[in-house]
């Protein structure tokens, strides 16, 4: 291992795509406004746990769409409700009923064992959804006074891009120059319950926490934190918000991650994986009480709860009800986790991991979460880094434990293709 420090390291491990891909990127690069930084690599085709590039190398999906692809591409089951109701009823908007929003309406209020959902498209706008669903709370039912609600969220939380969330972000990337923000919010340490507690007062309506901090880099919190942050917000009549977009639907090998601490929210964001890789579809399911806050004209979205979305989401929620995946996630992300352990000394200095969903921290005079990502793309294996030093892997949920032993098999050659690199 080199003991140089991060910032002797001069030339980054770069992976050199063709001179094909690296010119669709270019072009790509004219027209289309900057705000990713992809991998070098232009997809094409899809098929399960594997994606095929313009060229025809094979990848091992490791990051499947940040968990929205937690079934696979094109699973079967999904495409088939997208199709039938492609050629019956796409679009009504919610002027009218149409027959699928209902039943999947019931079938995902029973997955997730609340009384009522609210539809949305993308997983920001089901944020939103909820906040404002627990602003009314508070002033319609809590009694909090006009125009004073406050909402607890967690530092380096991460709720969407839209305005409104970005304000109780504490990343300046995600908030510097888009200012004035909405006022309304109070951030405290992650983790720690008795920081929540400390910041509630008579105005405090909800506290709106992700299970694991997802985008922060798999961030676990205590096993005791999410149950003692339930008692404290029922003691003081306060929500509990359980943003479940990318940790729920089986990511973490139970149907929600608050399943797995035996917690029970009042309301549950859910987006990503609700709409099977297929479209954006959204939910927000919650108490009875609480959702009926909303009266006829409060809220809407013209695309919420759309025929297709609805079909779709309908055959996800059938999906997770055999608690198939759920389970293979379980069995396979030990797998994977035990492999990420015996990596330390390899380069890997810090391993989080619940079911198929693990955040890896490089050691950081080794090589960025970038480079070693870059390293993988050459040897057939899609993941992301986040956060300096941080590489993510979350492949589908149907993976085979032969997939989970080739994605970890490629990064230990890939870290060791950066220490060749960096020894020459
Ligand atoms: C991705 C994500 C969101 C935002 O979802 P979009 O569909 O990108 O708007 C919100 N919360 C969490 C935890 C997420 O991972």
């Amino acid at each position: 291992m080199l003991h140089a420090g991060a910032s002797d390291i001069t030339t980054r491990f770069e992976y050199q795509a063709s001179p094909r891909t690296s010119q669709l990127i270019a072009g790509e690069g004219k027209t289309l406004a900057h705000n990713y930084h992809p991998l070098p690599v232009v997809a094409r085709r899809a098929k399960a746990q594997w994606v095929w590039d313009v060229e025809g190398k094979k990848y091992l999906d490791c990051l499947a769409a940040y968990s929205a692809l937690n079934f696979g591409h094109q699973h079967p089951a999904l495409v088939r409700a997208l199709k039938r109701q492609l050629r019956t009823l796409s679009l009504t908007s919610r002027a009218v009923h149409n027959d699928q929003l209902g039943p999947f309406a019931e079938g995902l209020t029973h997955l997730v064992e609340q009384d009522m959902v609210l539809p949305m498209n993308t997983g920001a706008e089901a944020v939103e959804t909820a906040i404002k669903i627990a602003r009314a709370w508070g002033y319609r039912s809590k009694g909090v006074p006009a125009n004073n609600a406050t909402i607890i969220v967690a530092d380096n939380n991460f709720h969407g891009r839209t305005l409104g969330i970005i304000s109780f972000s504490s990343d300046p990337e995600a908030r510097d120059d888009f200012g004035p923000y909405l006022p309304g919010f109070r951030s405290v340490p992650y983790g720690d319950a008795a920081a929540v507690e400390a910041a509630i007062d008579d105005t405090t309506v909800a506290v709106l926490v992700e299970p694991i901090q997802g985008e922060a880099g798999i961030v676990i919190p205590p096993a005791s934190y999410l149950p003692a942050v339930r008692e404290v917000t029922a003691r003081h009549n306060v929500l509990l918000i359980a943003d479940e977009i990318q940790s729920g639907l089986g990511r973490t090998g139970a149907t929600l991650q608050v399943n797995n601490v035996g917690v029970h929210p009042d309301m549950v964001i859910m987006g990503k994986a609700l709409g099977g890789g297929l479209l954006p579809v959204s939910a927000v399911a919650g108490r009875a009480d609480v959702m009926g806050v909303i009266a006829p004209g409060q809220h809407g979205s013209t695309f919420g709860g759309n025929p297709l979305a609805a079909a779709v989401g309908k055959a996800v929620v059938e999906l997770l009800q055999t608690g198939r995946m759920q389970a293979n996630s379980k069995k396979l992300g030990v797998v994977m986790g035990q492999r990420l352990e015996q990596m330390r000394g390899l380069g890997v200095v810090g391993v989080r991991q619940e079911g198929l969903w693990a955040g890896v921290d490089i050691d950081p005079e080794l090589a960025t979460g970038r480079e070693v990502a870059e390293a993988l793309v050459g040897r057939g294996v899609l993941t992301k880094d986040t956060h300096g030093s941080t590489l993510r892997f979350a492949p589908p949920l149907m993976v085979k434990e032969a997939d989970v032993h080739f994605a970890m098999d490629q990064l230990e050659l890939a870290l060791q293709d950066i220490q060749s690199f960096r020894a020459n």
